[in-house]
C-alpha cells in the first residue's frame, strides 16, 4: 500500500505563488518509492502546475478541490471531472468545507464519487464528524453514513480506487476553535471506517482501500498521526500553505513509513 501525503491549498495562492511553491518543491523532494505527493491548488492553476511538472518528468501528483458530476452540458460556472482529465490525478470529495458551507449533500458527493472513477480520476472521499455530533456520540453513525452514501455508486472492483480521508470536522484548523485529535481516537474511528468497509465490501478488498487522516496536521504531530495502525498518509489544510512545512511533513512520512 502506498503512502499519500496530499496538501489542499483551498482558496488561497495566486497562479504565481503556486508556481513558486510547486517550484521548490519539486526541487527539494526526491522521489521515494511507495510515496505519492500531491497538491490541490485553485482550479485556475492546474494547467500552468501541470505544464511545470511534465516539463521536468516529475511524478508529484495533482488534485483538484471541486467539480461538477456532469460530464459537460448547460451548466453556467461548472467545470467537470471530464474536462479535468490529463490534468489531475486526484479529486477531493465531501471536504466538511463543501459539505457545511456550500450545502453539498450526500447525494451531490455519491454522484462525485462516481463522476471520478467513470473519468479515471482517484476521487478522495472526505468523512467526519461535526463538533455537534461528536458531543452527541454520533461518530460511528455519521462515519458509516457518510462512508455508505459516498460509497453507494461504487462496486468492489473501483473502491479499490477510491482514497477515504477521515477528517473529524472539529480538528480541521479552519474551524474556530479547532483542536488536535487524539491519536487514540483517530485510531478508533480509522478503525470503524475499516470494519464498515469490510462490511460493505469484504476484508480483502477492505484491506485494499487507502485511508488518511487529516485535521490540523503539521511537522510536529504528523509522525504520531502516520503511525496510527490503518493510516496510509494525510491530508493537509493549512500546514501544507507552508512549502517548509509540507516539505517537512513528505520527510517525516519518509522516515515512518520507509
Ligand atoms: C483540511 O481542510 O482538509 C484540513 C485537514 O485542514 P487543516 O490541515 O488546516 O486542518
Amino acid at each position: 500500500m502506498k503512502t499519500y501525503i496530499v496538501g489542499n491549498w483551498k482558496m488561497n495562492l495566486t497562479i504565481g505563488e503556486s508556481s513558486i511553491y510547486l517550484q521548490k518543491l519539486l526541487k527539494r523532494i526526491k522521489p521515494a518509492k511507495g510515496l505519492e505527493i500531491a497538491v490541490a491548488p485553485s482550479v485556475i492553476a492546474l494547467q500552468p502546475l501541470r505544464m511545470q511538472i511534465d516539463k521536468i518528468k516529475s511524478k508529484v501528483k495533482l488534485a483538484v478541490q471541486n467539480f461538477y458530476h456532469r460530464d459537460y452540458g448547460a451548466y453556467t460556472g461548472e467545470v467537470s471531472i471530464m474536462q479535468l482529465r490529463g490534468l489531475v490525478d486526484y479529486a477531493i470529495i465531501g471536504h466538511s468545507e463543501r459539505r457545511y458551507l456550500f450545502n453539498e449533500t450526500n447525494k451531490d458527493i455519491r454522484q462525485k464519487v462516481a463522476a471520478a472513477i467513470r473519468n479515471g480520476i482517484t476521487p478522495i472521499l472526505c468523512i467526519g464528524e461535526t463538533e455537534n455530533e461528536k458531543s452527541f456520540g454520533e461518530t460511528v453513525d455519521v462515519i458509516k453514513d457518510q462512508l455508505n452514501s459516498g460509497l453507494s455508486e461504487i462496486d468492489a472492483e473501483d473502491v479499490k480506487k477510491v482514497i477515504i480521508a477521515y477528517e473529524p470536522v472539529w480538528a480541521i484548523s479552519s474551524n474556530k476553535g479547532a483542536r488536535l485529535a487524539a491519536p487514540d481516537d483517530v485510531a478508533e474511528s480509522i478503525n470503524t471506517i475499516r470494519e464498515e468497509l469490510k462490511a460493505i465490501y469484504g476484508s480483502a478488498v477492505a484491506e485494499e482501500v487507502a485511508v488518511l487522516y487529516g485535521g490540523s496536521v503539521n511537522p510536529n504531530n504528523a509522525g504520531a498521526y502516520l503511525t496510527i495502525p490503518g493510516v496510509n498518509g494525510l491530508l493537509i489544510g493549512g500546514s501544507s500553505l507552508i512549502s517548509d512545512h509540507f516539505i517537512d511533513i513528505i520527510e517525516t512520512a519518509k522516515r515512518v513509513k520507509g
